[in-house]
């Protein structure tokens, strides 16, 4: 059996090209204006920034704008909330990022739910996350939504599946295992503590890897015919799963490069562009 690959690349491509076309549709009844992403870079971490521009050339790619904001590396809470106040104020501006991580005098959980729910596009307040728990209307959290739009454009069945979620952070464990509970899979979170995690791997019918080490999910704990989902990606071109020796065995994966990175940006500039149209009531 040779596996399906879940091309993040290629289906992020394809949806930019769907987005172009209705953010000229947008413009057009909105008097020539466009969905607006405000960028919130706090420091000078070289990783970040580049994550940042490449955030923004991907609002322009879709004919979207951003603004960029960024803030010295001594910046204190209270300065950031009340930059975070000014674009939730702003009418011009749809959506709001707020680039992780902050220098650590900063308190990053206040300041992120200080970002009014219509703006989260990158889904990391506590009240979106929530919402999004209890099946209410609410930005997903970038990473795992963009895996959950992988699923959903090749097919992948998840109803009454067993899903194992090995990783449990904020932005992508925890929520990846809510939107698959949300689609009805039977989830298992696992997590450093957990105990006999290649036996629990191995009843999975899906595996999404988000651990933050190269290749830690062995191939032998995957069964055969599963579906696997690697969010991580290492300097040496590699994800948190060993998927080399998987690609005749399992029914389909994400590869890396290439798979859940590029839908990461992709959700992102979407729910900015969902932010958009909602505010000019399009
Ligand atoms: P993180 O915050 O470091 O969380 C890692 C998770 O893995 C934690 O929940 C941790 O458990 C768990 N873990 C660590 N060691 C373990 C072990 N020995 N056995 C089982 N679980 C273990 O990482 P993250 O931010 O979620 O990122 C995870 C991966 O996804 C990374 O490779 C990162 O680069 C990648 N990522 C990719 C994107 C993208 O856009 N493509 C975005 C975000 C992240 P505890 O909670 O018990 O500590």
């Amino acid at each position: 059996m040779s596996a399906q690959i879940l091309d993040g690349k290629a289906l992020a491509q394809h949806f930019e090209e769907e987005m172009r076309r209705r953010v000229d549709a947008l413009k057009a009844k909105a008097d020539g204006r466009t969905p607006i992403l405000a960028t919130l870079l706090v420091g000078a971490d070289p990783a970040s920034a580049t994550y940042v521009k490449m955030k923004g050339n991907a609002c322009r790619r879709v004919g979207m704008d951003s603004r960029a904001i960024e803030l010295p590396e001594d910046t204190t809470t209270e300065q950031l909330l009340a930059q975070i106040e000014e674009l939730n104020n702003n009418p011009d501006v749809h959506g709001i990022l707020l680039q992780h991580p902050v220098p650590e005098q900063i308190d990053e959980r206040r300041c992120f739910d200080a970002i009014s729910l219509e703006k989260d596009v990158d889904g990391v307040t506590c009240l979106g996350f929530g919402r999004m728990a209890m099946g209410e209307p609410a930005y997903g959290c970038a990473t795992p939504k963009g895996i959950m739009r992988i699923l959903e454009h090749y097919q992948i069945p998840l109803e009454g599946k067993h899903a194992v979620v090995v990783g449990r952070s904020a932005i992508l464990g925890k929520p990846m295992a809510l939107m698959l509970l949300g689609a009805n899979a039977t989830v298992t979170i696992c997590h450093s503590r957990t105990q006999n995690l290649p036996e629990l791997v191995k009843q999975a019918d899906i595996v999404v890897g988000a651990v933050g080490r190269p290749e830690f999910i062995k191939a032998d704990w995957i069964k055969d015919g599963a579906v696997v989902v690697d969010a991580g990606f290492h300097p040496e071109k590699c994800g948190d799963i060993e998927l080399a020796p998987l690609a005749d065995r399992v029914a389909a994966y994400t590869p890396v490069p290439g798979g859940v990175g590029p839908m990461t940006i992709n959700t992102l500039i979407f729910q900015t562009l969902e932010a958009g149209e909602k505010a000019f009531g399009v």
